[in-house]
């Protein structure tokens, strides 16, 4: 079985096809395929970056195809209250470690830092809430389905009737250890019987962009406090949005059409690699950053501070309280972040789940074909691979468990190792007897 490590730095043969599974999972819900319609391929599309609020200035490094300019020109008399100074005069080449290091370790936020990081699947998650919210404003239509009362006894139309958001996510760490959200986002119609219905033509992909602006910019979260007796924290996210719009829409008459599809296999494939870097970089050669470990530090921190609430609480007799940051510290190797790395909303796609079962059909077909010397029979191979079913099922018998390595005996080792020096001599000889045959 493959260890089905998604982590680069960990297995690179398991990260590939996750790799790949993600991007076929991100362009079936772009252009459909894969049991997906293809009129998905109808409905605008958008890719959205959300990123994380400063905590403090880091170290920049030349972005690639710009210049390289100054990492933070400042006034160099001028220093913080560590007797730091708060500029950087340097210029920093891609690929300097110094990239994403705090100017001054001692004034960046760290809490802050990591209370976001914690977050930050809440914040996601309300910031869908309130773009639904924002876009059956925009219809004005409620935005869940209202129960029949009496002065409505009939049922209304509501947001469902009209439109529907499918997105797929993907989180990527920044070299400051933040993390930033990529997702491609798909405006439905009403879902049918065999897909779903175009997008309504009330909400074109421009005015879309920007109620995805306005709801990311709403959207907060305020933060129990983390260390006794520090303040609750605002979450938000940061400044810096990015809202593209990948197609307006895919219609036949449209012909800007195949290259929308092209760019949107572009973004799909920029967003699988995201999806596998993820941590190798603060895990794998990041181990020793600093500043990643002051982070790990941090959440630790929180932990045990968190931990001591909870007894504190334990001792005042109320057994049932949980503390909001008591599970950081197993989270510390990901610098705080507990989210998945790649989430998809229920209908934007085919699952990663479905894919790994096709592709153990697919095993087993090719198999089956090298045993009986048949060839493959391709008709509607790929309905039988994406089948939904479940007559598979593959019954276990017994299971697998160690039990040690090497003999049971010195007898036995002994008999082992007689064994193999005979087999190596009889190889010996037989290679010998051919040379002199050939010779
Ligand atoms: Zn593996
Ligand atoms: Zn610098
Ligand atoms: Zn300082």
């Amino acid at each position: 079985m493959p260890c089905g490590n998604r982590r680069a730095s960990a297995c690179p043969s398991c990260s590939r096809t996750y790799a790949r599974d993600t991007f076929e999972l991100l362009r079936a819900g772009a252009v459909g395929g894969k049991t997906v319609p293809a009129s998905v391929a109808d409905n605008p599309m958008l890719f959205v970056t959300l990123t994380a609020p400063s905590f403090g200035h880091v170290h920049r490094t030349a972005k690639p195809g710009q210049p390289v300019t100054r990492c933070r020109p400042r006034d160099r008399a001028q220093v913080c209250q560590h007797g730091r100074p708060v500029g950087c005069m340097a210029t920093h080449e891609q690929g300097d470690s110094v990239a994403g290091q705090p100017i001054c370790h001692e004034c960046y936020d760290y809490e802050g830092h990591v209370v976001w990081q914690w977050w930050a699947p809440e914040l996601w998650r309300r910031f869908g809430i309130r773009l639904t919210r924002l876009i059956a404003r925009h219809l004005g239509v409620p935005a869940t389905k209202p129960r029949p009362c009496k002065r409505y006894p009939y049922p209304r139309l509501w947001l469902g009737d009209l439109a529907s958001i499918q997105y797929a996510k993907v989180g990527e760490y920044q070299t400051r250890g933040l993390i930033h959200f990529h997702g491609l986002v798909r405006l439905d119609g009403p879902k049918t019987p065999d897909g779903f219905a175009a997008a309504p033509d009330a909400l074109p992909a421009t005015v879309l962009a920007s109620l995805i602006e306005d709801a990311a910019a709403d959207v907060h979260y305020t933060a129990p406090p983390a260390l006794t007796g520090s303040p609750e924290r605002v979450l938000r996210f940061g400044k810096q949005l990015d809202v593209k719009v990948v197609r307006a829409a895919h219609r036949p008459d449209d012909d800007t059409s195949p290259l929308a599809s092209e760019h949107v296999e572009r973004v799909a494939g920029y967003l699988a690699k995201y999806a596998t870097k993820a941590v190798s970089d603060t895990t794998g050669e990041g181990r020793t950053n600093a500043h990643y470990v002051r982070i790990r530090e941090t959440c630790r921190r929180l932990a045990a501070d968190a931990d001591r609430r909870a007894a504190a609480h334990r001792e005042a007799g109320d057994h049932a309280y949980e503390d909001p940051y008591a599970l950081i510290g197993k989270w510390a190797h990901m610098l705080g972040f507990r989210g998945h790395f790649s989430t998809k909303s229920r209908r934007y796609s085919v699952t990663l789940g479905r894919l790994r079962r096709a592709r153990r059909r697919w095993q087993a077909i090719t198999a089956e074909a090298a045993r009986t010397g048949q060839p493959v029979d391709t008709a509607d191979l790929e309905q039988r691979l994406m089948a939904d079913d479940e007559e598979e099922t593959t019954l276990v018998i017994g299971s697998w468990s160690y039990v040690g390595t090497g003999w049971d005996s010195t007898g036995d080792a002994a008999l082992a190792d007689a064994a193999a020096a005979r087999a190596r001599e009889y190889d010996q000889w037989r290679a010998k007897r051919k040379h002199n045959q050939n010779y």
